[in-house]
């Protein structure tokens, strides 16, 4: 089985709320991070550069999580995060959301199920429980 890429984004994935990582963040992350290729997806990262990304996880994460977020591959995209996903490879993207364009653009190269849809307010622990769907991926 080929390994997926991760698409990452931050808002309600890895950041509960603007001052706290949700349940199991660094661990994902760390995980992700040695395990596959991740890239971020997310508002805060558009134009291929991922210094505010990376600090604005950082108001809320400990100097230790640093290393990691920086292994993270920066993306540029305009309108749609899907602009910006790799589809002629097999992926995992974790949003908490996934807009009408995007849904679009999913299933337009048969990829709606790679959508990991977070939903935090329903699993806080959500993150932390995906861990072992990445672990299915690694030998
Ligand atoms: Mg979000």
């Amino acid at each position: 089985m080929q390994k997926p890429n991760i698409y990452l984004d931050i808002d309600g994935v890895i950041l509960a709320n603007e001052d706290y990582l949700s349940i199991g963040a660094e661990e994902f992350i760390k995980y992700a991070v040695e395990n596959f290729d991740v890239y971020w997806l997310t508002t805060h990262c558009t134009e291929s550069d991922a210094t505010h990304a990376i600090n604005y996880v950082m108001r809320a994460g400990n100097e230790s999580l640093r290393p990691h977020l920086e292994r993270l591959i920066p993306t540029s995209w305009v309108e749609h995060k899907t602009e910006a996903i790799d589809f002629s490879k097999p992926f995992l993207w974790f949003d908490d959301d996934c807009y009408l364009g995007e849904r679009r653009d999913l299933e337009k190269n048969n990829a709606f199920n790679s959508w990991v849809e977070v939903d935090l307010r329903n699993y806080p622990d959500q993150l932390q429980r995906e861990i072992k769907l990445l672990e299915g991926f690694v030998e």
